[in-house]
């Protein structure tokens, strides 16, 4: 087994070097390289037409534009929430000074379940914070009652489900706001960024203030704002990334295909198939390790993986209710996240990208399929 050559769990999708050469030049003749520039004007209304969203504010990175939501939105107390996620989904509470209360996920999806909500609702609630985890739709309309019901915001971290839709429409439409990240190892990259997606204009007008500072004019502050601004060479890369996503998409599709078909008959291995009426984009490809069945334990899968040369991810394992930030927390006993628990315990996210070759495809299954 050759093993020199690593095959890494993503691969960033890359502009065309000759083509952001000459947006550099641009960038360079206009003299403006950050601060609302026109490549940053641009990109963010190519954005907002490409994922089918009103408005959509771009920041630096993913984190920062859930920070923010929850400013704009003067979120305070508890807000309830997901422990299996990226750690910045929590840290984005904490960091507001608020409380992070975990509930259970729904094993059909690894989203939030809805049915664990209520149970979690306190007066001090103010708002619900779910993750479309691997880019699968949350249950958005059950979460949305019980948001309606105890007038609760609603704040998507919708970092892997750029692009994503239902029936034809957008999943970021969902709630109050949705988070994307434009990390380099997500489906569209602008490098590091990320953006957030609203309804109303006063809404957008209000997020481009917070994150410059708060400034409303030469003079005025109007509340405790951040530096979030994206610059001028990241939009414009961006731009490039937004003509190629689609290939990225149907390329890591067909490696979607390719995968289920060869899993399909391994005893011991689950995995997800697309969801009907749901346009995915294949962000990551979990699958599920039944030791019993399986004859092997999933670290020890992990790990026979790595020998040979092909990293998977153990996404999202530790829960985040595991860090010692969390851990103390009533809500992080694993008594109250049974399928948090188990989903973080069984789970490889295998390589997942748009330049996987058949060899390197072949050899991913050869390590899985025995
Ligand atoms: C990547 C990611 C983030 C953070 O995005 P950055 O751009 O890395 O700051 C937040 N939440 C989830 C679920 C993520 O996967």
């Amino acid at each position: 087994m050759n093993t020199s050559t690593m095959i890494t769990v993503t691969s960033p999708l890359l502009p065309d070097i000759e083509e952001f050469h000459e947006l550099l030049k641009e960038v360079w003749n206009n003299k403006w390289i950050t601060n609302n520039g026109s490549f940053h004007r641009r990109l963010e209304a190519a954005l907002a037409e490409y994922l089918k969203v009103p408005y959509v504010s771009l920041f630096t990175n993913g984190t920062l534009p859930l920070l923010t939501a929850l400013q704009a939105l003067r979120i305070t107390g508890e807000v309830i929430t997901t422990p299996y996620s990226f750690v910045a989904t929590t840290h984005s509470i904490w960091w507001n000074g608020c409380r992070p209360v975990f509930v259970d996920i729904d094993p059909a999806t690894g989203g939030i379940d809805p049915d664990c909500i209520e149970a979690a609702i306190t007066p001090k609630t103010t708002a619900i914070m779910p993750v479309h985890v691997y880019g699968k739709p949350c249950k958005t309309k059950e979460i949305q009652a019980i948001a309606d019901k105890y007038g609760l915001k609603v704040i998507y971290d919708a970092a892997h489900a750029f692009g994503v839709e239902v029936e034809g429409e957008s999943i970021l439409n969902a709630g109050d706001m949705s988070t994307l990240s434009f990390h380099a190892t997500k489906v569209y990259n602008t490098v590091e960024g990320g953006a957030l997606v609203m309804h109303d204009e006063k809404t957008k007008q209000r997020i481009d203030n917070l994150k410059n500072f708060g400034f409303t004019g030469e003079t005025t502050v109007i509340a405790p704002g951040i530096n979030g601004k994206m610059d001028e060479i990241r939009s414009a890369y961006g731009l490039l990334n937004l003509r190629q996503v689609d290939a990225a998409i149907e390329a890591r599709h067909q490696v979607a295909i390719r995968y289920r078909e060869a899993l399909r008959p391994v005893k011991g291995i689950s995995f997800w198939d697309d969801m009907p009426g749901v346009r995915h984009n294949y962000s990551y490809f979990p699958i599920f390790v039944n030791a019993e069945e399986y004859g092997m334990t999933r670290d020890e899968l992990y790990f026979h993986m790595k020998e040979q040369g092909v990293l998977g991810r153990r996404y999202f394992y530790p829960l985040i209710s595991e860090f010692s930030t969390y851990r103390g927390l009533p809500s992080s006993t694993r008594e109250n996240l049974p399928n948090a628990y188990k989903m973080a315990d069984t789970v490889i996210c295998l390589p997942m990208h748009h330049v996987l070759s058949d060899v390197d495809i072949k050899r991913i299954l050869d390590c899985v399929v025995k």
